[in-house]
């Protein structure tokens, strides 16, 4: 691994459009070449300046030094068995682990699909919600990613295969650093072919950031994470939010809805003996049936330093078959295999404690 450089130029996407094409033209090019650099570079995911072969040579070469399409700097790369990989890149120059951040790309299940792959991107260093589940929640915030960071995980994504879909569901609580998502997405879309269909955002449910969101034109799709229909539970699940009531969030989710006409998935990751029971899938109903929304079930991926378990998937698909015979919609979706490092969050955490092994052939997805 090269050591962080102190004073380091500015990335290609950490300047706005008139300082690119200013930086452009400083290097020998013309200002239309800012243009076609920002495009070739995500929709190829290049990561080589020498590959940007519509560029003339000279500003070619001037760019590593000069202008880097990239700044962060790739840590680990696991690879699972059906073609999930999992991504650490550090962006900060001391405490570049502790502040390291993942990015997965699922390819689909499918063999011979002509669809790209769904990416997984993180929004913050750490994550302020501390879910007893999580590792991520581990160690708490380090800081919210700028949206230059946001971007470069989907250019290192794109450098692996073409990708169809997005998931704002790594390391972080989204709409607690909407403006910089926003801005990342906004820069993404210049080029990638993500309509607003094909991103979906979740959060634990801030009911003033949800409203918040609604109102700011989004372009994407809102998961809530709910994890359980009772309160005092959720309040231990999910502890930033303790003390906002259940309803309120299923509330915040109407509005957003009556804002967007987009309906809200709610998220539940199913916790062996925790979340599983029959009690919990009919107060569950209680709570959803009536609402525009759909519940996708997340068979929980253990973490070995965390103590919740896998649910057996009898029990995953009769609260499955109970949400159903009551008139509400549900999925499942099983995580993306059991080796090590599968669960978000786990392969930092491993870093953190100076545990990774790159020769590991493990798993990524959450
Ligand atoms: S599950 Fe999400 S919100 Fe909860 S600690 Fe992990 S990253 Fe944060």
């Amino acid at each position: 691994m090269t050591a962080p450089q102190t004073h380091r130029p500015q990335g290609l996407f950490e300047l706005d459009p008139q300082a690119l094409e200013a930086k452009v033209v400083e290097l020998g090019g013309r200002p239309f070449h800012a243009r076609i650099l920002r495009k070739e570079v995500l929709s190829k995911g290049i990561l080589d300046a020498q590959e940007l072969t519509s560029l003339p040579a000279a500003l070619r070469a001037a760019l590593p030094e000069a202008l880097p399409l990239l700044v962060g700097h790739a840590l680990d790369r696991r690879e699972s068995r059906d073609g999930a990989i999992k991504l650490l890149t550090g962006f900060d120059q001391a405490g570049l682990r502790q502040s390291a951040i993942e990015t997965v790309y699922m390819p689909p299940r499918k063999k011979n699909s002509t669809k790209g792959a769904t990416v997984c991107v993180s929004t913050q260093a750490g994550c302020p919600v501390g879910c007893p589940f999580c590792a991520s929640g581990i160690g708490g915030l380090i800081r919210n990613l700028k949206a230059h960071e946001i971007v470069e995980q989907f250019v290192r994504a794109r450098a692996l295969g073409p990708i169809s879909r997005c998931v704002v569901m790594g390391i972080g609580e989204p709409l607690l650093n909407l403006e910089a998502l926003q801005r990342a997405l906004a820069i993404v879309r210049e080029g990638l072919e993500l309509g607003a269909r094909k991103v979906t955002v979740s959060s634990v449910g801030f009911p003033e950031r949800i409203r918040r969101a609604a109102a700011s034109d989004p372009r994407f799709d809102l998961a809530i994470s709910l994890h359980t229909p009772f309160q005092e539970q959720r309040d231990e699940l999910v502890p930033a939010m303790s003390g906002v009531p259940i309803d309120e969030i299923l509330s915040a989710g109407d509005d957003w809805f009556a804002a967007t006409g987009r309906e809200v998935t709610y998220e539940y990751v199913l916790l062996g003996g925790t979340n599983d029971s029959e009690d919990h899938a009919r107060n569950l109903v209680d709570r959803l049936v009536g609402r525009r929304a759909t519940v996708n079930l997340i068979p929980y991926n253990p973490s070995p330093e965390l103590p919740f378990r896998r649910p057996n998937p009898t029990r995953v698909e009769n609260f499955r078959a109970l949400l159903e015979e009551d008139g509400l919609v549900a999925t499942v979706r099983w995580s993306r295999g059991l080796e090590e490092s599968a669960a978000c969050g786990q392969l930092r955490a491993q870093g953190v404690a100076g545990e990774t092994d790159p020769d590991l052939d493990s798993v990524s997805a959450t």
